[in-house]
């Protein structure tokens, strides 16, 4: 039998959340029931609920850092049993057999993964996301949470933690290098945290310097205005590598020109609109320009385990269902510190709209 369950929806890019009861899958052999104890909201939901990416399959549900409890298993379900602590993030299946899944990089799965939100599951229905009391997941997309991390400290981890884990640790960043986070958002932030737990010089590139004290809290030697005259000039050729988080528009070239020669800026942030770029800001320098997708399944296990070690873990906000609208606003206008966690158990006295 499908579960019913309480979620939040759209059933449009301007219209506003409303809880709906929604369908999980009846669980099959290898999946996993999840009671949601908390769900983080990232850009990610703004930009695709808004039809920011493309046209989104309404009504729709979205949410792709989940913290919660295992319910129940199916019968093909070794590594986890009812009452463990658990995680699901941007991904709930891939095909599991080309040369990426095989790799352990499904992110990068050749025929796609399969979207935690807003993507064609194998059994043609679209996948609904997080802001939800409970998800059905297939056992080889659920992670681990360990004791030491609390389900809001840890929900953002699983979009927000591996994206930026995963960039830094394919450039290795390591002691003594000197790496810029630009945007001190969701994921700027597990940034700070993460380069600085590596040993890195971390600097934090804000718009403005509201938030140098608390970045400094995170593990940030400094931060710096960008939108103070001069700022480029300045800080020429500083940086061995830049972490870019930045949900908007940016003046690609200028920031190229912050790093040393053969410095790398790794992009994560995704705005909507193409960014233009001047090969010259690469050539002169060698620099290179990389980008980097979330971040497959083992090595997002690694980060909760390194964030468990480290105790590093989201500075949150917690918000109810119902004010995840005014919540979105916030997060737009870079007013959230860092990361709002809706906490699911406001779905209890809520009233089903739809
Ligand atoms: P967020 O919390 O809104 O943080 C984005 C930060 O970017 C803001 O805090 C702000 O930093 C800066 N920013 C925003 N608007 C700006 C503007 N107009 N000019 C300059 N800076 C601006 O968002 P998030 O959840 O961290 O996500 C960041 C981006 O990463 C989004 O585009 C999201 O879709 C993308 N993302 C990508 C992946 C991936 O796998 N690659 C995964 C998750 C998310 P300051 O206030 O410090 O200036
Ligand atoms: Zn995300």
């Amino acid at each position: 039998m499908p579960i019913t369950v309480k979620a939040l929806q759209k059933t449009g890019p301007d219209q506003p959340f409303r809880v709906a009861q929604i369908e999980r899958r009846d669980p099959r052999a290898d999946d996993v029931v999840i009671d949601i104890k908390a769900a983080g909201i990232c850009h990610s939901d703004i930009h695709t609920i808004r039809n920011e990416w493309g046209e989104a399959h309404f009504p729709l549900t979205v949410g792709h850092e989940i913290a919660g409890i295992v319910e129940a298993v199916g019968s093909d379900v070794t590594d986890f049993k009812v009452g463990d602590r658990v995680g699901v993030g941007c991904m709930v299946n891939s095909c599991g057999e080309c040369e990426q899944c095989r790799a352990g990089q499904e992110q990068n799965c050749l025929r796609g993964n399969i979207g935690t939100y807003n993507v064609e599951d194998v059994d043609g229905s679209i996948t609904q996301g997080g802001y939800s009391e409970k998800v059905v997941v297939n056992q080889g997309f659920v992670l681990r949470i360990p004791e030491a991390l609390d389900f809001d400290v840890a929900a953002p981890l699983l979009c927000a933690g591996i994206t930026t884990y995963a960039p830094l640790a394919t450039w290795k960043v390591s002691e003594g290098q000197k790496v810029a986070v630009l945007g001190l958002g969701g994921l700027g932030h597990m940034g700070v945290q993460i380069a600085a737990a590596k040993g890195a010089e971390v600097t934090v590139l804000s718009r403005s310097l509201k938030k140098e004290e608390v970045a400094k809290e995170l593990g940030a030697s400094r931060v710096l205005a960008t939108a103070e005259d001069g700022f480029f000039e300045e800080h020429r050729g500083e940086f061995d590598l830049i972490l870019n988080t930045i949900s908007a528009d940016i003046p690609v070239d200028s920031y190229l020109g912050l790093l040393k020669p053969h410095g790398v800026m790794t992009v994560v942030g995704l705005p909507p609109a193409a960014q233009p770029l001047h090969f010259g800001s690469l050539i002169l320098g060698g620099k290179v320009l990389a980008g980097s997708n979330i971040g497959g399944i083992a090595e997002t296990q690694e980060m909760l385990d390194f964030c468990a070690e480290h105790g590093l873990g989201a500075k949150i906000e917690k918000v109810g269902v119902h004010e995840v609208d005014e919540a979105y606003e916030r997060v737009v206008a870079g007013e959230v510190h860092f990361r709002c966690v809706i906490d699911t158990s406001t779905f209890d006295d809520a009233e089903v709209e739809a």
